[in-house]
């Protein structure tokens, strides 16, 4: 999974591989000595090592989820590094400080690495955060609806928030803004592996082959008239 994948367009297709080839799969033409239409582009890499990111929020999507314990039906586990890269995430169990087992997650910073008060509290703070009886599983008891891995970060992110004099994020603006789209890249990225994994290639339609299209429509009409 540490291979990047790049993406390069030819006859109308946008080309997704580990390796530009030697010649296109879809048409056959030879690449060497010609240019391509573009420059191949390489697609970033989502996952990140959260262990190795401080101070962020991380999202882990199930199946790389092998060292901990689930949320139940929950497809996907979040959590908070400390300054030193400890993951800490709310289970049934109560909050758990990993130091291993989210190296392959989505990791977004919550600081500027100019913010040196809030770092310098950061990991005081999560640890009485952490602490707070809303997290003892004796005193109230994990829900997957309602009080969860998900309550758990954004309430921290929210008094992180505060802390900056910043606006709250409610549960639908969270799930909208810092979840849907980086999962969406993540699966998408995560497709496109598996993909060129088993077939070399991944070739879908490139958007721009309708203009294309059109533009081949046209030189067919001028051809017509003349
Ligand atoms: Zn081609």
């Amino acid at each position: 999974m540490d291979k990047s994948v790049i993406k390069f367009s030819h006859c109308g297709k946008d080309i997704f591989c580990f390796f530009v080839p030697e010649e296109c799969p879809e048409c056959g033409m030879g690449f060497s000595g010609r240019r391509l239409e573009e420059a191949p582009i390489s697609i970033p890499n989502p996952f990140t090592n959260g262990h190795k990111t401080p101070c962020a929020f991380l999202i882990a999507p199930a199946e790389e989820n092998t060292l901990r314990e689930y949320d139940g039906g929950s497809d996907l586990h979040t959590g908070i590094t400390d300054t030193n890269g400890i993951a800490y995430n709310y289970t049934k169990s109560g909050v758990r400080r990993d130091c291993e087992g989210w190296e392959h997650c989505i990791s977004i910073r919550l600081v500027q690495p100019d913010m040196y008060n809030l770092i310098n509290q950061w990991d005081q703070y999560l640890e009485k955060f952490s602490s707070a009886q809303m997290w003892d599983p004796l005193w109230k008891s994990f829900n997957e609806e309602n009080h969860n891995c998900y309550s758990y970060t954004l309430m921290f992110i929210n008094c992180v928030l505060a802390m900056q004099s910043k606006r709250a994020l409610s549960k639908d603006e969270f799930t909208q803004t810092f979840i849907l789209p980086r999962i969406k890249r993540a699966a998408k990225y995560t497709m496109l592996c598996q993909e060129i994994t088993h077939n070399h290639f991944y070739i879908v339609d490139s958007p721009k082959r309708d203009s294309q299209k059109e533009q081949d429509d046209e030189d067919k009409d001028e051809k017509s008239k003349s």
